[in-house]
């Protein structure tokens, strides 16, 4: 392992003010390099900052999208200069209708429909095509469930990189096509997500020029979800919500939202709360929930089988620490079935006007289902995490909604038909 600060090609490394790679099991330090475990015991490597003193006026009069937060991310300076999807700056909506259907009394939508392509992932990949470039990357590459493969092509198109996008090929197919429409290498794989995983480990040891967004620079990659935690509280008027709902896949975005509100607090840009941190899975796929509810750190690999299939990964490299932030904070993890999450994007739709793919219909459904059994403060202000696009994911509510009736074109029948 080296440990100068420079690219393979001698340039200086820039990542702005991130001064470390920090091992999250035992605590040892590395310097700021293409590593994702450490090298002592194997543990994850999480991002280190030496952060400079910032002020909400800083932040406000920047970009508009997660470059505004530049200086709390491994990126250099004049990021935005550089060819980028722009992501982030996402609505934060006000959710009376669905409030009063959940039985609660405030609640807002983060709304990551919105991204570049439609999902929750524009954020992530950005932070680590920026990363990747400064440690002297030339393609970037990453195994995918779906919307990091949209996102992935999209932005290495945007920047003139090669993609490597690998996919179970089971994916929806309007994952597929809004991958494979961005012309990068597309290749589908017969396998689970994790077959697909490990594959691109294996991959990412044979090939040194390819970044693997979520394996190789997963610690910089990790980062960007810190964004919607920053976000949200922006939004809100620089202060904290009570209690947050987030969908967990590898439990990454959950963990770091967390991040997100204590280095806030840190920083003095938020004034000091205490917040629940509530995950969302689908029982297809529930290994961190189920861990949860059985009382256990360990989280057991599962065989994914679930309509929620940006969710679906069975062996979840962040699920204890997933586990660990809800048992701080106070909060919970519930699970929903398939029926349920149809159910919960049809709610969502109905009530707000937000067509949210499955994933959203999970937070939604187990937004419910954790306000019924009282473990959601009804008094308390929520923000539920809406990370994709419904538009992906139109086969699950293809045999549940459509036109009332088909008519001939006469008044009478348009009246019968709105009638029956
Ligand atoms: C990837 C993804 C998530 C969660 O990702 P983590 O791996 O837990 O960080 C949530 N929602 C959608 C739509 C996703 O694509
Ligand atoms: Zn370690």
């Amino acid at each position: 392992m080296t440990s100068t600060l420079t690219t393979t090609a001698g340039a200086a490394l820039n990542l702005g003010t991130a001064r470390e790679l920090v091992c999250r099991e035992c605590g040892s330090s590395t310097p700021l390099a293409a590593e994702f475990a450490c090298a002592e015991c194997f543990g994850p490597l999480e991002v280190g900052y030496d952060f400079e003193p910032v002020t909400r006026a800083d932040i406000e009069s920047g970009p508009p999208s997660i470059w505004r937060y530049r200086k709390l991310l491994p990126v250099p300076d004049d990021v935005d200069e550089h060819p980028n999807t722009q992501p982030g700056l996402t609505r934060l909506l006000r959710a009376d209708r669905l409030a009063h259907a959940l039985g609660l009394r405030r609640v807002w939508i983060k709304d990551d429909t919105g991204n570049p392509t439609h999902s929750f992932k524009d954020r992530v990949v950005a932070v680590a095509l920026a990363a990747a470039r400064q440690l002297g990357f030339r393609v970037l590459a990453c195994p995918s469930t779906g919307n990091l493969a949209n996102a992935v092509a999209a932005a290495a198109a945007r920047a003139g990189w090669e993609s490597v996008v690998l996919i179970p090929a089971s994916l929806e197919r309007a994952k597929v096509l809004t991958t494979a429409v961005y012309d990068g290498a597309l290749v589908a794989v017969d396998g689970t997500y994790d077959d697909v995983n490990r594959l691109a480990t294996e991959l990412a040891a044979e090939h040194d020029d390819w970044a693997f967004v979520n394996v190789n620079v997963r610690p910089y990659y990790a980062e960007g979800s810190k964004t919607l935690g920053y976000e949200v509280a922006e939004q809100l008027g620089w202060r904290l919500p009570d209690q947050v709902v987030v969908p967990i896949a590898s439990g990454s975005q959950l963990t770091k939202v967390d991040k997100g509100f204590r280095e806030l607090i840190e920083l003095g840009l938020v004034q000091a709360a205490p917040y629940r941190v509530f995950g969302a899975q689908a029982t297809g796929c529930a290994p961190v929930s189920a861990a949860f509810k059985s009382g256990h750190d360990v989280v057991a690999p599962v065989r994914p089988d679930t309509i929620a299939r940006s969710l679906a990964i069975g062996a979840p490299a962040d699920g204890p620490y997933a586990l660990d932030v809800v048992r701080r904070t106070g909060g919970a993890i519930e699970d929903v079935t398939d029926t349920e999450v149809v159910d919960g994007i049809r709610l969502l739709a109905r009530t707000e006007g937000v067509f949210a793919e499955t994933a959203g219909g999970v937070t939604v459904a187990c937004a419910k289902k954790l306000a019924e059994c009282g473990q959601l403060d009804p008094d308390a202000e929520t923000v539920l995490f809406i990370t994709g696009d419904g538009l992906k994911t139109l086969d699950a509510v293809e045999n549940h909604v459509g036109p009332r009736a088909t008519v001939p074109p006469t008044t009478k029948a348009v009246r019968d038909a709105l009638r029956s």
